[in-house]
């Protein structure tokens, strides 16, 4: 059997190496069109902000190791058209400038998602800058060091987290944020934590701002914006990504409107012996029951490995996603798993919720810090339909406890009755998450 791999990232990249782990035979091909492969797409704005102090760490496994492995890679390949018909496939060789063609059994697309620009008036003058791939870290990384002052367009997770980098840098670090709210996949009064905790460290954020235009004045770039005129050395836009399906519109895959190939739980698209995997994918939402796009790292990553497992015949799937992420923002840790309360009443949900907060700890023990938890459930059956979570700490163990609930759709009732393991430097005895949910009735 031959396989050919679009994308070799997280999704191209696992599948690879699962593939080659499930037969020693197998062909392998994995065209990609930069110079980069197998890293950690996560680790970006902590290399910038010097916390990972070696980039080649967020490498997961280098050319050589996958050549080892009889994985042909081509680097700076890019996949310009897919006839399924005849199977093959047409690539363009980067350096070369000419065209190629190759033929497959199984064709993997893992080619992820590129970052959305503003295109505003004289973005193409001046050198804007966005954080999607390891080349534009690259880049970054020796404008960062020389910049004093940084504008992140966009306060969604990529931008909040560059700043919280950037600003322990010392720099002079703006948000300008469109709507009035920064991290809009929280509920509006628990998004305001982030923004309270960003402004505290520092972090000049600024809302409602309809970006204009850019110019250059006095070597520094100049943000005109419908309220506001920023002076700035360095701009990083970071308003979101698009699935890179472009190359395959006339192949007749299923997709969302914005290019997400639809696939089914083999991560198989809607035409034979072509998988789908990670960026350029949605993704079945199971509390909502409907197919969203929510490209994360995690799901690239077990998606490659489903469709790997399928292609040898083995009944693997995805079982699809509850929402849950998790973000740093300066010393506090926000989490989510499943609705929050505008997604609960956008689904028409008699939904209802609880808000506490309590020690993460027992008090006595030195190093409790509050932790806020908000859990949403249906009010009739009090099956719980998502958690928010911030704290200092005890988060990251406990959103993934809330994500086992909502997934397994467990009531209050069942919940409050789970045995957590307790001592005074892990949790109070009474767990915050057990306290929560005893408060529903
Ligand atoms: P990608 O990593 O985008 O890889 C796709 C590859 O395909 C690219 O290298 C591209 O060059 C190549 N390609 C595209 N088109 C073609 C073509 N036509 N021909 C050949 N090659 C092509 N996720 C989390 O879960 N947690 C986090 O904390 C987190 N933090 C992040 C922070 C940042 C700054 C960024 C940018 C992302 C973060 N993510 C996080 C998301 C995560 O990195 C992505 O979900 C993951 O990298 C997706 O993997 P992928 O293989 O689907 O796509």
């Amino acid at each position: 059997m031959k396989v050919i791999i679009i994308g070799g990232v997280a999704a191209g990249m696992t599948a690879a190496a699962k593939l080659r782990r499930l037969d020693k035979d197998v062909i392998i091909h994995v065209y990609e069109k930069g110079r980069d492969l197998s890293y950690s797409g996560c680790g970006m704005p902590y290399v910038l902000g010097d916390v990972v102090t070696d980039q080649d760490k967020l490498i997961a496994k280098t050319y050589e190791e996958f050549q080892k492995q009889d994985i042909k890679v081509f680097l700076m390949h890019e996949v310009i058209k897919v006839d399924p018909k005849e199977k093959i496939v047409h690539i363009k060789d980067l350096d070369k400038d000419l065209v190629i063609k190759d033929t497959y059994d199984k064709l993997l697309i893992a080619t992820g998602a590129y970052a959305k620009r503003t295109h505003i008036p004289g973005s193409d003058k001046i050198d804007v800058h966005v954080l999607n791939q390891f080349s534009d870290m690259k880049l970054l990384k020796p404008k960062i060091d020389k910049a004093l002052s940084i504008a992140i367009i966009g306060g969604g997770y990529i931008g909040i987290e560059l700043a919280e980098n950037l600003i322990n840098l010392k720099k002079e670090v703006y948000i300008l944020q469109k709507g009035d709210h920064i991290l809009k996949a929280y509920d509006k009064d628990i998004s305001k934590k982030a923004l309270d905790a960003l402004i505290s460290s520092g972090v000049h954020v600024h809302l409602n701002q309809d970006l204009k235009s850019y110019t250059y004045q006095d070597n520094q770039i100049l943000i005109k914006t419908n309220k506001d005129t920023f002076k700035v050395d360095l701009v990083i836009e970071a308003i979101g990504v698009i699935p890179n399906t472009n190359f395959l519109k006339d192949t007749g895959i299923d997709m969302l409107d914005h290019g997400a190939m639809i696939t089914n739980r083999h991560m198989q698209t809607s035409i034979d012996d072509i998988y789908a995997a990670g960026d350029c994918v949605a993704y079945h939402h199971q509390i909502k029951d409907s197919s969203v796009y929510m490209p994360l790292g995690t799901h690239a990553n077990k998606t490659g490995k489903v469709a790997a497992n399928h292609m040898f015949g083995i009944d693997d799937s995805f079982s699809g996603i509850v929402g849950s992420n998790i973000l740093k923002v300066c010393d506090l840790t926000f989490a989510k798993t499943g609705l929050g309360i505008d997604e609960a009443k956008k689904l028409n949900l008699n939904y209802d919720f609880v808000d506490i907060t309590a020690k993460h700890q027992t008090s006595y023990y030195p190093g409790a810090t509050d932790l806020f938890i908000r859990l949403v459930y249906e009010k009739d059956t009090t099956i719980l339909k998502g958690a928010q979570l911030v704290g200092e700490n005890g988060v990251s163990d406990r959103i993934n406890i809330m994500a086992l609930a909502v997934t397994k759709q467990m009531t209050a009732k069942e919940f409050s009755q789970l045995d957590f393991a307790y001592a005074p430097p892990f949790s109070p005895v009474w767990d915050p998450l057990l306290i929560a949910a005893s408060q529903i009735k």
